[in-house]
Formats: structure tokens, sequence, C-alpha cells
């Protein structure tokens, strides 16, 4: 048990997580990084990112994590391994307490715990995982040259998925649950007029088919009429939307309606004093790197702004 309180733990090692940490080490405020179980964040399972500032020919995702790591590395932050599995936010300092069963105690806390793709649940999507079923056309796109794959999903996410899978596939179905699609009508739009692109509507996954190895086909479920339809593919893609990885402050901090940390307007303050939120755990709207290295600066800025008030 490590009694002495620190003055910031930053959870979380994606961009906000790294960002805050060279915010928080400049300031010579040694920050403790807890890694989770994802170090470097959901960008360690890309491929290239072109669309962050500063690297005109694109740069890969963990290749762009590690470069964030040395630099927080550099001004002392402190990294250790492993997840925080609880929190106490009722007293400052605050207690956190990591998976291998040690307590730590810490004046500020930053979360920067992230969000994960959503899966629909079914055993034969688990099953074929890797095997032809993703969550990331932008990772795995690649794989599926000339093949004929599914999009799920019927939101703005789905209608980018299946954009993009059509660079590589020779055709992309759409399967959506509901008659019409939620995403934005540009999204919309541009899906009808791409002629590799076909929809499913009112249909619902009921098993994903394989020969053991890899995907062969998906099995769908008419919501209306109930009847089942297998068509043969190689690949089908879940967009299903995100979750954030804020359960462990369900009750501490106030969460929205789908389960984000709640925080202040222009400001990443919590409903707790002390305690920061940062990137996607608590941005559903934008999702994007350098939003999260935005957040991640303002975190850390909001921090040794409340240590100083506090000291
Ligand atoms: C396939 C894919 C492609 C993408 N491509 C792009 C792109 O081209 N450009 C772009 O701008 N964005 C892209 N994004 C989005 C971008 O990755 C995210 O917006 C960004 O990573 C969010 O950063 P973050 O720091 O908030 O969280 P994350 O990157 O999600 O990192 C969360 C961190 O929190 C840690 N953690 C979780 N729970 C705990 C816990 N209990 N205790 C301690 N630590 C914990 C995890 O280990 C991880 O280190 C992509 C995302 C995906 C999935």
């Amino acid at each position: 048990m490590e009694c002495e309180a620190r003055d910031v733990i930053i959870m979380g090692t994606g961009p906000a997580g790294y960002t805050a940490a060279i915010y928080m080490g400049r300031a010579n405020l040694k920050p403790l990084v807890i890694e989770g179980y994802q170090p470097g964040g959901q960008l360690m399972i890309t491929t290239e990112i072109e669309n962050f500032p500063g690297f005109p020919e694109g740069i890969r995702g963990p290749e762009l994590m590690a470069r964030m790591r040395q630099q927080a590395a550099k001004f002392d932050a402190e990294f250790v391994n492993g997840s925080v599995t609880e929190v106490d936010l009722s007293r400052n300092p605050f207690c956190i307490s990591l998976e291998d069963g040690r307590e730590l105690f810490t004046r500020s806390l930053i979360v920067a715990t992230g969000a994960n793709a959503k899966w629909l649940g079914i055993e034969s999507e688990d099953r074929y995982r890797g095997k032809g079923v993703s969550a990331c056309a932008t990772c795995d796109g690649f794989f599926f040259r000339d093949s004929q794959v599914f999009v799920v999903g019927g939101g703005d996410t789905a209608m980018e998925e299946a954009l993009y899978l059509t660079k590589f596939a020779s055709h992309v179905t759409l399967v959506h649950r509901r008659e019409e699609f939620r995403s934005s009508k540009i999204m919309s739009l541009r899906v009808s007029k791409n002629p590799k692109i076909s929809m499913m509507l009112n249909e619902v996954v009921d098993e994903i088919l394989g020969d053991g190895i890899k995907v062969t086909g998906i099995r769908l479920k008419n919501v209306k009429s109930g009847e089942l339809s297998e068509h043969p593919c190689d690949g089908v893609f879940m967009a299903i939307g995100h979750a954030p990885n804020a359960a462990l402050f369900q009750g501490q901090l106030d969460l929205d309606d789908y389960g984000y940390i709640k925080t202040k307007k222009s400001s990443t303050e919590t409903t707790v004093q002390g305690v920061f939120a940062c990137g996607d755990v608590q941005d559903y709207t934008y999702r994007q790197a350098v939003t999260a290295v935005g957040t991640g600066c303002m975190a850390a800025v909001d921090a040794e702004r409340f240590l100083e008030s506090i000291r």
C-alpha cells in the first residue's frame, strides 16, 4: 500500500492520458499514469492515421502512441501496468485501487479511460472475431479485397465503415434493424449513391456462419416476419456504436444517458472537485485522437489550477 498522496494520477494511456501526462510532467507534478488493459489506447489497433496534424505523410497508430509515451516519459511521467478496479472519490485524497490489490492516493485524478466498440453479444460473433468478424474497417478492411462483406448498424459510423470498405470489397451490404437509418442526410446520400453498397432493412443478425476457421456467411432474421435468410460473405463488420469505460464511476460521478462522464461546459471538471475527465470517455460527439489530445491538455491545466487552489 502506498500511503503518500500523489499530486496527480492519470488513468489511461490513449492520446488524452499521454497528453495530460506530458503537461503534468512539464509542470513538475510527477504524474503517475496507469496504463490500463490497452497501453496506447485505441490507436494501437489502427494502421495509418492521416488526419493527425503534423504528419502530412500519415503515421501508423502504434508509432504515434510510442512517440507520445516517449514524450511523457521525458518529463518524468511514471507508468504503472494494470487497470484501476475501484475508486473512492468520497474524500480527498482519492483512493485508487489497482487490480493487483495496491491502493494509491491522489489529490487530483485525471480520467482518460476512453471508449470501446460495442458488439452484438452473440456466441458466433465471438468465435469468429479476427477470423472475419471485426469492429474496425480502418484496421481490417485491407484483408477483404474483392470480398463480400456485411456492415451492421444504422448510424454515421455504419455509413462511414460501409463507404470505407468499398475501397477493398467487391460488395458491401448494410444491415439495419429498423426501417430507416439514423445517420446524417449527407452520409445516407453518399451510401445510397454508391453502386457497391446495398441495404437490408428490418433485419437483425441471427448468427454468423463459418467453417470453424473463418466466416462464410451470415444468417439474418426479419424483425417483421421473423423469416430467416442466409447470405454468403467473407466478413462482418459491427458498427453499432461505442461504450465509454466509465462504469467504475457509476454512483460517484455524474454520467449521461449513454454512460459518458459529464463535464462542465468548456472545462474538464466533473461533478467531484479535483476529478477531471478527458478524451472519449467524456466525448460522445467527436471521438477523435486530436480532440482527445485537446481535452487531455485541458484536463492537465484544470488539474494544475485545482492543485494550486488547495495548496
Ligand atoms: C480503429 C480505429 C481507428 C481510428 N482512427 C482514427 C483516426 O484516423 N484519427 C483520429 O483522430 N481518431 C481515430 N480513432 C479514434 C481515436 O482512436 C480515439 O478518439 C482516441 O484514441 C481516444 O483517445 P482516449 O485517450 O480518450 O482513449 P483511448 O485511446 O480509448 O485510451 C483509453 C485508455 O484508457 C485505459 N483504460 C481503460 N480502462 C482503464 C482502467 N479501468 N484503468 C486504467 N486505465 C484504463 C486503456 O488501457 C487505454 O490506455 C480511431 C479509433 C479506432 C478504434
